[in-house]
This record gives C-alpha cells, sequence and structure tokens, in this order.
C-alpha cells in the first residue's frame, strides 16, 4: 500500500516563490504538499496595496494576491496545510520532513522559507512592536499620518522607506549608526531633497521609550557615547532581513550571511533533490517580495522541472 505520508515534491515555505513552485509542480501533476509555516502566504501577507505586481492595473492586496496564488496551486492538486516544519533529515533519500503535526517523507524538496526582517533584539522593542515599533513602512505607514517617525538603518530599505513614509509622516529622522551610507547614492539623494527628512548620524537606539505606545527614544552617540533623547510616535526597523535556513543549515550550503548558495542560474543547492527559490537564496534583490516580479520565478520553476532530474 502507497505511503500516504510520501510525496514526490514537498514545498517549505508559502510566499510566492513557494506558490508558484507549487503550482508549476501540481500542474506537472507532481501533487506536491505545501508545508506553509508560520507566517502563510509570506511577508506580502502583511502589506496592503501591492501596485507593481503584473497583471493587476489597480493593484491588488498583499493577502489576496497570496489567498489566490494559494487557490491557484490547490486547483491544480497541490495540498496547503498551515504546518509548521521543525525538522528536515537530509542525509538520505528519501528527505525526512517532521511538521508540528505531522511526519513526511519526499523524493525532492524545495526550499522557499524566505528571509525575516532583522530586529534590535531589545525588550523595549519586542513590548512595543505593533505599538509604533514596526518592520515594515508599507504595512504601517498610513498609522502616522501628520506624526514624527523614526527610520532605523543606512541601507536602502531605510532611505526608501523613509522618503515613502513622508506621504504620510510631518517628519522622518533616519537613525544611522555611521555618517556613511550603504544606500545607493540615488536613495540617498532623494531622501535629502525631501524637505521632511532628517538624519541622525553616528547615533544607535539605546531605548525605546513609551509605556502603552512608543513616545519616543534614547540615542546613544557611536563616536562619543553620549545620550540624547528624540520624541517619536513610530520607530521603523530598516537594518536588514535575516534568511530563515535555521533548519537546513546543517545540510545545506550557505553563504556568509546564511542564505542558501545556488547553482547560478539555477535552483539546485549543494544537496541532489534540494532545490532553493526566492528569498531564502536571493542575495542581490535579498528582501522585499514587493520588489520582485514573476519574470524573476518563472524561470527559476521551469529549471526545477525542465532542466532538473531527480
Ligand atoms: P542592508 O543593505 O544590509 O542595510 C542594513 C542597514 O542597517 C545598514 O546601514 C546597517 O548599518 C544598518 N544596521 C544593521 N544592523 C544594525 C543594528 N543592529 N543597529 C543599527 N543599524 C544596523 O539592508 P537593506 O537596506 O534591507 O537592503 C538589503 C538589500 O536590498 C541591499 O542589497 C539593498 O541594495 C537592496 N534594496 C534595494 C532596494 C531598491 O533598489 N529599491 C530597496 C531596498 C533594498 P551599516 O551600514 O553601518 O552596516
Amino acid at each position: 500500500m502507497a505511503d500516504s505520508n510520501h510525496y514526490k515534491v514537498i514545498i517549505v515555505g508559502s510566499g510566492p516563490a513557494g506558490l508558484t513552485a507549487a503550482i508549476y509542480a501540481a500542474r506537472a501533476e507532481l501533487k506536491p504538499l505545501v508545508l506553509e509555516g508560520n507566517q502563510p502566504g509570506g511577508q506580502l501577507t502583511i502589506t496592503t496595496d501591492v501596485e507593481n505586481f503584473p497583471g493587476f492595473p489597480d493593484g491588488i492586496m498583499g493577502p489576496q494576491l497570496m489567498e489566490d496564488m494559494r487557490t491557484q496551486a490547490n486547483k491544480f492538486g497541490a495540498d496547503t496545510r498551515f504546518e509548521v516544519v521543525d525538522k528536515v533529515d537530509m542525509s538520505s533519500r528519501p528527505f525526512k520532513i517532521e511538521s508540528d503535526s505531522g511526519k513526511y517523507t519526499a523524493d525532492a524538496l524545495i526550499i522557499a522559507t524566505g528571509a525575516s526582517a532583522r530586529l534590535l533584539g531589545m525588550d523595549s522593542e519586542t513590548r512595543l512592536m505593533g505599538r509604533g515599533v514596526s518592520a515594515c513602512a508599507t504595512c504601517d505607514g498610513f498609522f502616522y499620518k501628520d506624526k514624527e517617525v523614526l527610520v532605523v538603518g543606512g541601507g536602502d530599505s531605510a532611505l526608501e522607506e523613509a522618503t515613502f513614509l513622508t506621504k504620510f509622516a510631518s517628519k522622518v529622522t533616519v537613525v544611522h549608526r555611521r555618517d556613511e551610507f550603504r544606500a545607493s547614492k540615488i536613495m540617498v539623494e532623494k531622501a535629502k531633497q525631501n524637505p521632511k527628512v532628517e538624519f541622525a548620524y553616528n547615533k544607535v537606539i539605546d531605548e525605546i521609550l513609551g509605556e502603552e505606545f512608543v513616545t519616543g527614544a534614547s540615542l546613544k552617540d557611536t563616536k562619543t557615547g553620549e545620550l540624547s533623547e528624540v520624541s517619536a510616535d513610530g520607530i521603523f526597523m530598516a537594518i536588514g532581513h535575516t534568511p530563515n535556513t535555521q533548519i537546513f543549515k546543517d545540510n545545506i550550503d550557505l553563504d556568509e550571511n546564511g542564505y542558501i548558495n545556488t547553482i547560478p542560474g539555477t535552483t539546485k543547492t549543494n544537496m541532489e533533490g534540494v532545490f532553493a527559490c526566492g528569498d531564502v537564496q536571493d542575495t542581490l534583490i535579498n528582501r522585499r517580495l514587493l520588489q520582485q516580479v514573476p519574470v524573476v520565478w518563472l524561470p527559476w520553476m521551469q529549471n526545477i522541472f525542465l532542466k532538473d532530474k531527480y
């Protein structure tokens, strides 16, 4: 009797990359299982309007887009489950995958677990998350109409988010730990030319202030150690992303930042039968799904099903 917990393909992760893989695998009649993880639909589910996804001239809400992708995958026979994978054994085939609710085996594994926003890791940040602290300007910027906000970071995300937030906020201060930016010149110039954007150079957040809601921050000068206080209604963290590769790290080849190394031009990893797609292996555009387009994903998927044999 066939083992009902055995699949030809198991996909871990359910953002656009995972669900695109599911659509292709299902249409190839591989009857994939998608284990969706603890944020079903991925990062797009915490955003609002998606205006740069081809085919939606009037935009589409992030959660709706992901719901539609799941429905499309299900329509072709993909089995999608709200389960979180906590253990993967790739030492022999079939691969063994354990989730919070089941044990499975698979001939092939597609890793599409994405990346998560990096945070500062302080208690006040955890306590005030969603109460003024945010890691997503696109999601939460709207709530800061005529308010003052801080954006932490000096990369493209920080500068882009600072400019974006001026649509709503009366003042945006970029808090950066250095006086030179990692961000591209064009992003920096755009922010500098915006009269609502100010810069706090050589400063880090020492503490986030506020009881129920954020009221400001204590900043520490990275050169002198001097502390100062600034008032703010919101603090947006834009200090990069961390790839969700913890459970795969013992077997899979990762780069120095923890992203999965794939063979250039393919979705193949160093393990035969294990593939990776989306943000989890994307060190070039390695963050915002909002800026990715399916044109990028489709060839990845075709690589899996047309070129790679397993
Ligand atoms: P990033 O380039 O890694 O920048 C992270 C920033 O956060 C850096 O300025 C870093 O400071 C700062 N930082 C890190 N940890 C910190 C901490 N604990 N405390 C204070 N500051 C901290 O990340 P990103 O801005 O998210 O960009 C990621 C990639 O996406 C980049 O390749 C970027 O070019 C790309 N991107 C492109 C666009 C676009 O083209 N539209 C938009 C967004 C992102 P240091 O500089 O001192 O290290």
